[in-house]
Formats: C-alpha cells, sequence, structure tokens
C-alpha cells in the first residue's frame, strides 16, 4: 500500500463534519458562525466517532452498527484505498436509498495500527470492532498482528474506562488464541462472561453482519467456525 497517509497531528484538529457526517442528526448548524474556530471545535466534538470497526472490509457490519446503535457515531477503518471508496460510495447510496438513515457512520483510509492517538481523544471510545482480522500465521510476522501488549495499551488509553468494550472475532483457531491470550494477561482489560456476551445485540451483529462471519455462515457445515470474545475496558483503580 501506498504509506503516504495524511493524519492530523491531534484529534481536536480533525475535522469530523464535512467528509464524514455532514448530515449527522447532532449537527448544529448555522452559517452565521461557521468560522468562528470554538464553533468549529464543539460541532467537530458532537459528531466525532465513539465506535470504530477497524480493518472494516467491505463495511458491512460499519453499516449494520448505524442502525443498531442510533446514539451512536460509527467509523469504519480500512487501509485498502479502492475497498474505503467502495465503502465510502455505499455509505452515500444507503443514504440516498434511506434519507435520514445512516448519518451517523463513515469510512477513513488509514493504517489503524499506526495512526489511531492522531484521530481519537483519551476515553473517547464506546466500542472498537476488530472482526477478521488477517492472521499473520508466521512467527516472523507475529508483531503485525493487530492484537498485541502494545496495541491494547493503546486501545485502552481510547476506551472509556468501565463501560468501553472491545470485540475480538475471527475464524481462525490459533488467533483466537492469541486473542484472548493477550487481552487476559493486560491489566485493563477483562473478558464478559457467556451470558453478558448473550446479552449483547452487537455479538449477533458481528457474527452476523461482517463478510467474514456470512461466509463461515455459509460454509459452517464443513466445519468452518467462528470464535470471539469480548472484554471490558476496566476503570484504573480496578486494574490487577
Ligand atoms: N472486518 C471485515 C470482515 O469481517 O468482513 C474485513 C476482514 S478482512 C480479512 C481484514 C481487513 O482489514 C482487510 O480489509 C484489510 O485491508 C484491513 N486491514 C489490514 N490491516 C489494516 C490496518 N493496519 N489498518 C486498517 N485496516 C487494515
Amino acid at each position: 500500500f501506498n504509506e503516504n497517509f495524511e493524519y492530523p497531528t491531534r484529534p481536536d484538529l480533525m475535522d469530523w463534519t464535512e467528509d464524514h457526517y455532514p448530515e449527522h442528526p447532532s449537527l448544529v448548524k448555522d452559517d452565521s458562525k461557521a468560522e468562528d474556530i470554538s464553533f468549529f471545535h464543539a460541532s467537530s466534538m458532537a459528531v466525532r466517532p465513539d465506535v470504530l470497526d477497524v480493518g472494516c472490509g467491505f463495511g458491512g457490519l460499519t453499516l449494520a452498527l448505524s442502525t443498531a446503535l442510533p446514539e451512536c457515531t460509527i467509523l469504519g477503518l480500512e487501509i485498502r484505498p479502492k475497498v474505503t471508496e467502495y465503502v465510502r460510495l455505499r455509505i452515500i447510496a444507503q443514504r440516498k436509498q434511506h434519507p435520514g438513515q445512516y448519518q451517523n457512520c463513515s469510512v477513513l483510509r488509514t493504517n489503524a495500527m499506526k495512526y489511531l492517538p492522531n484521530y481519537f481523544a483519551k476515553s473517547s471510545l464506546e466500542k472498537m470492532f476488530i472482526c477478521f482480522p488477517d492472521p499473520h500465521f508466521k512467527r516472523k510476522n507475529h508483531p503485525r498482528r493487530i492484537i498485541s501488549e502494545r496495541l491494547l495499551t493503546e486501545y485502552a488509553f481510547l476506551l472509556k474506562p468501565h463501560v468501553g468494550r472491545l470485540y475480538c472475532i475471527t475464524d481462525v483457531k490459533d488467533l483466537h488464541a492469541w486473542h484472548v491470550d493477550k487481552c487476559d494477561t493486560h491489566p485493563l482489560f477483562r473478558k464478559l462472561t457467556e451470558q453478558e456476551m448473550d446479552d449483547d445485540p452487537c455479538v449477533t451483529l458481528m457474527k452476523s453482519t461482517t463478510e467474514e462471519g456470512k461466509k463461515v455462515t455459509r460454509e459452517g457445515k464443513f466445519g468452518h467456525e467462528m470464535y470471539y470474545a469480548v472484554y471490558r475496558r476496566m476503570n484504573d483503580d480496578e486494574a490487577t
């Protein structure tokens, strides 16, 4: 990939209004204040993303979360330029087809392993989804995995203490074991119980609306399975 990404030097310099959420229900429009820097910050803050679909692929989950979480602002992150453009056009088409809907979701082309703290402030995220990430099977490529001790610390920084949730799903059993090992041993994450996962409608969505999840369901009868876990970002004083 062309790694020449543009990115803001600080999250508060990012304008989420124009390119991403121009008709977001929480956006106050006032042309007379458009030049006012504090109005810019307040407007962008009102629509800044709080749910990330990391490595969103073709955007099935990003769109599904938009309707499932109408109070939230969803952002799909994707590194491949053509795939990002596909999702952007898919969202525009859905907005046209369903007036008033899908205004709270968008897509951004970036390398999620490098630039998250440039875009998102401390404790600003409700949920992060990591669905069917690239497995990087070879041991020498394990540092390229999107769940690692270092990146979990970054995710903990971005997620809201006590309530923030990290969702991980894969069809690769060994990779799931890696995810669980890294998250279980991280002091700021605690695994949800089976009951807590059953009570969370987003768990069903990450299985049923991701392109990869759909593939597994289609091929399920041949022993293809999905493995998943959800973690809560603990309070700093709960950490072990
Ligand atoms: N989450 C989708 C799903 O479940 O259907 C897509 C899964 S696909 C196997 C993994 C996606 O992550 C690919 O579209 C890939 O381009 C994207 N990706 C890989 N590394 C990334 C990175 N560092 N930042 C953003 N996206 C990345």
